[in-house]
């Protein structure tokens, strides 16, 4: 890009003096308007013109599609984050309130679960009496990442059940990875 007195213009690529771009909004138009006209006329400079512009400028145009793309890949990450969160708290809420409507259904769940799984239900109650009484203290987060959740999402995970209080802390995504892919 040329520099100092000179500039170049945008639209039809011409380096002019700077000088002739202070110009007025209805010259500006006018000027405008000509171009426009130009290059209705002459689509092959137009081509050419672009062409140069494109070979000359390279780098930019590449860097500027690539900042686009890669803007374009954190929005759309960020929104689809979102919608998983909605989808995950409107699951909550039906499981909710399909357990207020089916208590029994519920308690025959937690039963089997207990049967299958004493081991889970004593690791989990010791952790409960433990944080209760004060011999094991919540902290405030995640073991792994470090993040800070709310309580509720700060989960005891147990790596061996048959060792009750060995536990470790961790935020729900941890948690679910671990379970995921387990060391
Ligand atoms: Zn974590
Ligand atoms: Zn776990």
């Amino acid at each position: 890009m040329p520099d100092g007195h000179l500039k170049q213009c945008k639209p039809c690529f011409k380096i002019r003096e700077k000088k002739r771009f202070a110009e007025k909004p209805e010259q500006a138009q006018a000027r405008r308007d000509r171009v426009k006209a130009w290059r209705k006329a002459n689509p092959e400079r137009v081509k050419i013109n672009q062409a140069v512009y494109v070979a000359r400028h390279q780098e930019k145009i590449l860097r500027k599609s690539r900042e686009a793309y890669r803007a374009n890949l954190a929005k759309e990450r960020e929104r689809s984050k979102l919608s998983y969160r909605k989808r995950r708290e409107k699951h909550a809420a039906y499981q909710k309130e399909w357990k207020a409507r089916n208590p029994e259904a519920v308690a025959a769940q937690d039963k089997r679960y207990a049967e299958r799984h004493p081991e889970k239900i004593k690791a989990h109650r010791a952790v409960e009496t433990a944080t209760r009484t004060g011999r094991l203290t919540k902290p405030s987060s995640c073991q792994v990442c470090h993040a800070e959740p709310k309580s509720l999402d700060l989960h005891a995970h147990h790596p061996d059940y048959s060792h009750p209080l060995d536990i470790e802390w961790l935020c729900r995504g941890c948690h679910a990875d671990w379970h995921n892919s387990p060391p």
